[in-house]
C-alpha cells in the first residue's frame, strides 16, 4: 500500500518575500516545488496537495479595490476560489510536466474546495485579521456604510478591513477527494485554507467573507481522508525552541506530550509557527505522523532523517 501524504505548501513555495509577484516568478517557484513533489511520487507516495494564498489573495483584493469603479468588487470567498483556481493550475501543469520527465503517467486535478465553518464561531464576534489596502478614516467610514465592512486602525498605518479567521469544521468535498485518491489521482485541494462556507438553517450552504488558516484546514483534510502523514512544508528546516535566541534548538523527533509542554512555554509565534504546531499536533493525536520541514528537505524527512517529526 502506498502511503497517503497530505502536503501543505507554504507561501514560499509560490512566492518568496521581496520577489515581484508577477506570473513568471510565481510559476518558476511552483515549478521548482513540483520537481520535489514529483520525486516523492516517484518514491511511491500518494500526494494530496494544499497550499497557502496569502500574498495572492491580498493582491487580488487590491486589484478589486483599485478597479472597483470599473468592475464591481467580488466578495472574499470568491477571491479565495479564484486563487485556488490559478495557483492550482500552476501546480497542476508544473507537476504534470515534472512527472512526464520522470516517465510517470498520473492524473493531476485541482478541486475548488469548500470548507465549512460555524456561523457561531467565536471569531466572527471579534474579526481581527487585517487584509487588503490601507484607507483613511473618512474612506473607512464610507466603506463601512456602503459594504458593511469592519475596519480597524492598523498599527498607526491607517485603516484596514478586518475579517474573522474561523476554525475549519469539515471539508465538504472530502468524499470526492477520497474517490480520486483511491483512483490514484493526485489531488490539489483546500488551497488558501479552503473557501469558507456556512450551513444555513434550511440546509443550503453559502459563502462567508473570512479567511481560514491553511495549516488548520490541511490538517482537517488529512484527518478526513485518512492520510498516513501530514506534512507542512515551509521556509525553515525545523520548528525550534527558543527560536531566534542564542540558545535556539531544533526539534527533531518528538511526541505529542513533550510538544505540548513546549507550546505551554510559548515557543511558537502566533501568526506563523503557532498554527503549524497546533495543526501538526492535532493530526498526531489521531495516530498519524506530522512533519514540519522545508520544501527541499521533504524527502529526507519522509525517511525520518530530517525536519520536525511529531507522533503520538
Ligand atoms: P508559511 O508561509 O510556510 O505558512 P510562515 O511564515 O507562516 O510560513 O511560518 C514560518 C515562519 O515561522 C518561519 O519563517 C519563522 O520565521 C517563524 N517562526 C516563528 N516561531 C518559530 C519557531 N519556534 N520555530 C521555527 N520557526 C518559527
Ligand atoms: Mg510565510
Amino acid at each position: 500500500m502506498e502511503k497517503r501524504v497530505v502536503i501543505a505548501l507554504g507561501g514560499n513555495a509560490i512566492l518568496q518575500p521581496k520577489q515581484e509577484p508577477n506570473y513568471e516568478t510565481q510559476l518558476e517557484n511552483v515549478r521548482k516545488s513540483c520537481e520535489v513533489l514529483a520525486k516523492l511520487v516517484e518514491e511511491g507516495y500518494q500526494l494530496i496537495i494544499s497550499h497557502g494564498n496569502g500574498p495572492q489573495v491580498g493582491n487580488l483584493l487590491r486589484q478589486n479595490e483599485e478597479a472597483k469603479e470599473v468592475v464591481p468588487q467580488m466578495p472574499l470567498d470568491v477571491l479565495t476560489a479564484e486563487t485556488q483556481g490559478f495557483i492550482g493550475y500552476m501546480i497542476q501543469q508544473s507537476l504534470k510536466n515534472e512527472l512526464n520527465k520522470l516517465g510517470i503517467n498520473k492524473e493531476v486535478i485541482t478541486l475548488a474546495t469548500r470548507v465549512e465553518v460555524s456561523k457561531d464561531d467565536e471569531k466572527f464576534k471579534d474579526p481581527s485579521k487585517p487584509i487588503g489596502a490601507f484607507y483613511t478614516e473618512e474612506e473607512a467610514l464610507i466603506l463601512k456604510e456602503e459594504k458593511g465592512w469592519l475596519l480597524k486602525e492598523d498599527s498607526g498605518r491607517g485603516f484596514r478591513r478586518v475579517v474573522a479567521s474561523p476554525k475549519p469544521i469539515g471539508i465538504l468535498e472530502k468524499e470526492v477527494i477520497k474517490k480520486l485518491v483511491d483512483d490514484d489521482v493526485i489531488v490539489i485541494a483546500g488551497g488558501g485554507g479552503g473557501i469558507p462556507v456556512i450551513r444555513e438553517e434550511n440546509g443550503t450552504y453559502s459563502g462567508i467573507e473570512s479567511v481560514i488558516d491553511k495549516d488548520l484546514s490541511s490538517c482537517k483534510l488529512a484527518e478526513e481522508i485518512n492520510a498516513d502523514i501530514f506534512m507542512i512544508l515551509t521556509d525553515v528546516d525545523n520548528a525550534y525552541i527558543n527560536y531566534g535566541k542564542p540558545e535556539q534548538k531544533s526539534i527533531e523527533k518528538i511526541q505529542v506530550s513533550e510538544l505540548m509542554n513546549y507550546i505551554e512555554e510559548g515557543h511558537f509565534a502566533k501568526g506563523s509557527m503557532g498554527p503549524k504546531i497546533e495543526a501538526a499536533l492535532q493530526f498526531a493525536k489521531t495516530g498519524g505522523k506530522s512533519h514540519i520541514c522545508s520544501l527541499f528537505q521533504a524527502r529526507q524527512s519522509l525517511k525520518g532523517e530530517s525536519g520536525t517529526i511529531i507522533s503520538k
